[in-house]
């Protein structure tokens, strides 16, 4: 036993290192996110090589495998109002940013472990989605099952997520979807034995057009209907939930006290660690790189460490699905669009709500740890899988809040990242049976929601598949939509 620590911004000991060394979280990435080291006020400036030495003295990774993480800018904490101070040219699309992230992760990575030569099911993607399908597979006796996940657990959108978790939908699917999900995130510390730090401070959306005002008030009763407790507030009323909001251009509001916003790693964490317990294969650092197919059907999965033959494949990669559909000849529809986010040095709470202007995108909470974590879309930003952070989003962000919170100008900025946004024309996912490819069921498309959504749509979709009942959202969601024509478009996205 230990307790020494080894980083003392986030009081994590070279015992808890162990422990997760002892989970299976071999490389610095995943102990990183499974301790919190690196993650404080010096980003692993004082800690990094001690955790390295660490893992590489007791872990069975040995060097070239052992790589520091991803270096996050800013290089030190900086103050939103330094960043709200720069000026931005917005006609102009962003850069690339930094860092250029991995798009292959190293050799050395790889398990030396066999794969199993055939599974029931194989799931692409080890991001909520996937990890979530494979814990309700495994509630219904189903455990023939085998993750496959190119890189760390939480390399993708999942671990780079807002935490956000709302039922302000403006379809009727998606809020019933999102009122699911929130009664199995309330019962999943104790499902799952892990604390996932929910906390249901509402979300507040904020609008400063007519014709925002109008779409939000319609959402409502929409809302109502389905017995969300949303409510249109005036101005000055938001200003009551959040003391300090200057309001600025807003013209109405709407207030929903049981959204909230929860810890995205805990809740991947607590899905892998359930299924490795019920004998389903985790498979990270391992790349699907192919499929055998004939008769309609995939029959083998192909990855660089060896062929898995299967009945059943799962799409569910996230802003990558397009490209590993490709390789089956399939063409998705969804586009992978960057968002950038940040989060500060952590506050006294202050904050209940998320809040949210959803004319310019701007979105802002404060975690359980206190950090105000928040990001903004940008209309110029193309198409494409990148993950590099720019100046350009801090300064936007930081003038963006500044404007609405001016009180938390002299906070600093610790670190700031990038996912992809996995977008589909309509907002909506791409659920159900692959049309020309029977066995191959997708899981994709969940824009800039699918953290919240995946506990109920994994449930239905793991009933679907093992009790073959029709479910009308493999129907609704089909990729057939995209060629008949037949889109319902959700309008409530933030960014
Ligand atoms: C900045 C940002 C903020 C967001 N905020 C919120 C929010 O507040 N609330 C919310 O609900 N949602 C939010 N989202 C969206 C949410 O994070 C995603 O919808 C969700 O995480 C998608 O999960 P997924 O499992 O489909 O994809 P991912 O988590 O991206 O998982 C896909 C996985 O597939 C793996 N993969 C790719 N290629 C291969 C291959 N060839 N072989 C094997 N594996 C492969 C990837 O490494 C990745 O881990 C946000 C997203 C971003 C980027």
């Amino acid at each position: 036993m230990s307790k020494a620590i080894i980083c003392s911004c986030e009081d994590v000991t070279a015992d808890d290192v162990r422990h997760a060394l002892a989970k299976g979280y071999h490389d610095v990435e995943s102990v990183k996110r499974y301790t919190g080291f690196g993650t404080g006020i010096c980003q692993g400036k004082s800690c990094l090589s001690a955790v390295a030495a660490l893992v590489a003295k007791e872990g069975p990774l040995k060097s070239p495998g052992i790589l520091p993480f991803t270096p996050r800018p800013p290089l030190y904490p900086t103050e939103l109002s330094l960043f709200a101070s720069m000026p931005v040219e917005e006609s102009q699309p962003p850069v690339g940013g930094v860092p250029q992230e991995l798009g292959v992760f190293p050799q050395a990575l790889r398990p030396t472990t066999e794969l199993p030569q055939k599974a029931k099911v194989v799931i692409i993607g080890g991001g909520v989605m996937g990890l979530a399908l494979a814990y309700n597979l495994s509630l219904r006796g189903e455990k023939d099952v085998v993750v496959l996940e190119r890189g760390y657990l939480c390399a993708g959108a999942s671990g780079r997520n807002g935490g956000g978790v709302r039922m302000q939908w403006g379809t009727a699917s998606n809020i019933e979807l999102a009122k699911r999900s929130i009664d199995l995130m309330k019962q999943f510390a104790r499902d799952l034995g892990i604390n996932v730090w929910l906390r249901q401070g509402g979300y507040l959306f904020l609008t400063r057009t007519e014709a925002v005002a109008k779409r939000l008030e319609r959402n409502v009763a929409l809302h109502n209907k389905h017995g969300v407790p949303t409510r249109i507030i005036t101005a000055g009323a938001a200003r009551e939930i959040v003391p300090g909001l200057t309001l600025k251009g807003v013209i109405s509001a709407s207030y929903n006290p049981e959204d909230g916003v929860m810890f995205p790693w805990a809740f991947l964490w607590g899905y892998a660690q359930h299924c490795l317990k019920k004998g389903i294969r985790v498979e990270t650092y391992t790349n699907v790189t192919g499929f055998d197919i004939s008769e309609g059907q995939i029959r083998k999965v192909k990855t660089d460490r060896g062929d898995i033959a299967c009945e059943q494949v799962v799409l569910a990669a996230g802003a990558w699905s397009p490209e590993i559909a490709q390789l089956a000849g399939v063409k998705l529809p969804n586009e992978p669009h960057r968002h950038e986010i940040l989060s500060t040095e952590p506050l006294k709470p202050f904050l209940g709500p998320l809040v949210s202007v959803l004319d310019s995108g701007l979105y802002f909470s404060q975690s359980m740890r206190g950090e105000i974590v928040g990001g903004m879309g940008d209309p110029h930003e193309p198409a494409g899988l990148n993950m590099g952070s720019t100046l350009r989003f801090t300064a936007r962000f930081s003038q963006a809040l500044t404007e609405q919170l001016p009180q938390v100008g002299h906070v600093k900025v610790l670190r700031q990242w990038a996912g992809c946004y996995d977008v589909t024309p309509d907002n909506n996912p791409v659920l159900g049976r692959t049309p020309g490819l029977d066995n191959l069921l997708q899981m994709s498309g969940f824009v800039g929601h699918g953290f919240m959504m995946a506990p109920a749509v994994a449930e239905r979709m793991a009933a679907w598949m093992v009790t073959d009942e029709d479910d009308e959202l493999f129907q609704r969601f089909n990729l057939r939509r995209f060629s008949s024509g037949r889109l319902e478009r959700e309008d409530m996205i933030i960014g």
